[in-house]
């Protein structure tokens, strides 16, 4: 899976090899693919319009605001500095991330507070350039702590009506609790029904599949919510089917190793499933060693809706335009591939039909305004 580094300005010898650099180019010389300066498609990749899909409120929370919060509310804090807090984020897997992504979120207790996380999220990313948002929040990481959930979702809520981006709510499942803990959550949601899109399935993935939370899916499914699911992180591309065929999600987040089954990658492709990929993630929490071993060229390449997101920033090294930067200087990843990026971004979020046509329409326009 692995791949050997080519530097975007190189021009392949091998001509399979360019083609490579090619294959889903729509209306563009190829010679722009090979030529372009490295800088250029930097600042392409920054300014270009585009949408998050993946994206943990609480993992936007950045040891700044962690202190504040801790002192505003008197909560005490088991690092006595922001520089501490910074050096513990040294984890190396899934678990050892998520023990610290929950001390931090202890610091969060009223409406306000979560407004406060929600708006310093929706600036970052208006400065990445994200156009609209999808924001996944986890109500039980906060009602466990005696938060009441009208709390957490009127102040994500409020934030998100207020700019400076357009942005919608997600509510994810714990997945290492129960199903009837997720049944309760989801009848404690129902008064606030209006302000959530849809449900999602997050934290740890091994050993809890996609199909401990059927009923609590069909239910969703049931009310009209949208629905996403975490599989193929760290589970098996077996997960990643349950979730479709028992959970009827209608994206799968992460999903990088659907690679593993190629009967799974062509349904994926056929069926046009949206991946929404998070590469620092990935590295941060080693699904793989480097980002020059990433998959992001062959999921593309296998004509699999694809899209990059930044998971929980504050923790993972930066938002969504550190994400796309990185995977572009690991990778040979040329300015086609940024527009299908962006374009997938739109296609894959759950808009109207007719707002989803519009933006697409600011991403061609962008691209075909570039004066390269
Ligand atoms: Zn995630």
């Amino acid at each position: 899976m692995s791949h050997k580094f080519l530097d975007e300005t190189t021009v392949p010898a091998n001509p399979a090899a360019a083609l490579r650099y090619t294959s889903s180019m729509s209306h563009r010389p190829t010679h722009l693919e090979n030529t372009m300066p490295h800088p250029q498609l930097q600042m392409i990749l920054q300014q270009m319009p585009k949408a998050e899909l993946h994206i943990h409120i609480e993992g936007s929370l950045e040891p700044e605001l962690i202190f504040e919060l801790a002192q505003r509310n008197g909560v005490a804090l088991a690092y006595d500095s922001v520089e501490t807090l910074r050096q513990a984020y040294a984890f190396d897997n899934l678990q050892s991330f998520l023990d610290i992504y929950y001390a931090g979120a202890s610091v969060l207790l009223h409406e306000q507070d979560f407004y406060d996380m929600t708006a310093a999220y929706l600036r970052r990313a208006a400065q990445d350039n994200v156009c609209h948002a999808e924001i996944f929040f986890d109500p039980q990481t906060h009602t466990a702590r005696g938060v009441p959930l009208r709390a957490v979702v009127d102040g994500i809520y409020r934030a998100c009506q207020e700019g400076p981006i357009s942005a919608s709510l997600i509510m994810c499942f714990l997945r290492h609790l129960s199903e009837d803990d997720a049944l309760a959550t989801l009848e404690d949601a129902l008064p606030l029904r209006d302000k959530i899109i849809g449900v999602g399935l997050d934290s740890s993935e091994l050993g809890h599949p996609p199909e401990k939370f059927a009923r609590v899916f069909e239910r969703c499914r049931q009310l009209g919510l949208r629905l996403v699911a975490h599989a193929g992180e760290e589970g098996p591309p077996a997960y990643i089917e349950s979730a479709l065929d028992l959970l009827n999600v209608e994206r799968i987040d992460h999903g990088v190793r659907c690679l593993e089954d190629p009967l799974l990658v062509q349904r994926l492709a056929r069926e046009q499933i949206a991946l929404t990929v998070c590469p620092l993630s990935n590295i941060k929490l080693r699904v793989f060693d480097t980002m020059a071993q990433h998959n992001m060229l062959e999921l593309l390449d296998a004509g699999l809706v694809v899209t990059v997101n930044s998971d929980d920033p504050a923790y993972f090294g930066g938002y969504m335009n550190a994400n796309l930067l990185a995977v572009f200087d690991a990778l040979p990843l040329g300015l086609s591939h940024a527009q299908r990026l962006a374009r997938n971004s739109f296609t894959a979020a759950f808009l109207d039909p007719e707002t989803k046509r519009g933006y697409l329409a600011q991403v061609d326009a962008y691209f075909a305004g570039l004066a390269l």
